[in-house]
Parts: structure tokens; sequence; C-alpha cells
């Protein structure tokens, strides 16, 4: 199954239609914004399944908008891909330690991107 809703938060018009493209390929419905401030509030309003955030964002970064997710009650638990270039491992050590459930490099690997978005949609992964 593959129809659950996820919502990409995204500020690259490029990385955002790779994305969009893959996830909609595979069944996936999809909303998008290209900031934070507008993720956490759509995140709120719609309760998608999964969220991939981008981490550098006009406004509030990434790592903020994971913080207001997790501050609300509605989206606490909602899991929350990090989608980042700097891939550095002291990078993923700190992004990880932010809270997110998973990690996705740029340039974006499709097929990473998608075993790591059905392994934490199965939670297989990623559990807190
Ligand atoms: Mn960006």
């Amino acid at each position: 199954m593959a129809n659950e809703l996820i919502l990409i938060v995204e500020d690259n018009p490029k990385s955002l239609k790779l994305v969009r493209d893959t996830l909609q390929v595979k069944g996936y419905q999809t909303i998008e914004t290209e900031t934070g401030e507008e993720g956490v509030r759509l995140a709120h309003e719609r309760q998608p399944a999964l969220i991939l955030m981008d981490i550098q964002l006009p406004g509030i970064s990434g790592v903020e908008a994971l913080q207001r997710l997790r501050a609300d009650p509605v989206t606490h638990h909602t899991p929350v891909i990090a989608v980042t270039a700097s891939v550095m491992p002291q990078d993923r050590t700190r992004v990880m330690a932010a809270g997110f459930n998973g990690f996705q490099g740029k340039p974006i690997s499709v097929r990473e991107l998608l075993a790591t978005g059905r392994d934490i949609l199965d939670k297989r992964l990623g559990q807190p």
C-alpha cells in the first residue's frame, strides 16, 4: 500500500519536482510548500503520514520547523525525514540529534529516499 499522504517542504524547484514526481509515480499523495512556517501549518491541518523536510529554507530552518512540529500534540509523532546538502558525518549526527526520524542527503537518491520513507511508514525505522 502506498497511497499515504506525504508533505514535502522544499524551496528548491528541481529538488521539489524530483521528490514530488518520484512519490506520485509510486502512488503516494503529496502536498508541498516552500517554507517551514507553511509546512508546520499544513502538517497540523492535513496530518500527513510522513514529512520530507529540507533543512535550508527561507524563513525558519527545517530544524526549527521540526521543533514546532514536535511541540504540537497533533504533529508530535509525525515522522520527519531531513533532506539536506550538508552530508558530512557531523552534519548527519547533528541533524539526527535534533530529532529527525531519517536523513536523506543531496543530491537526492530516489531509491534511497523511497526505501527510507517506506521503512519509516512501515515503522521499521525511526521509532522514538
Ligand atoms: Mn533549501
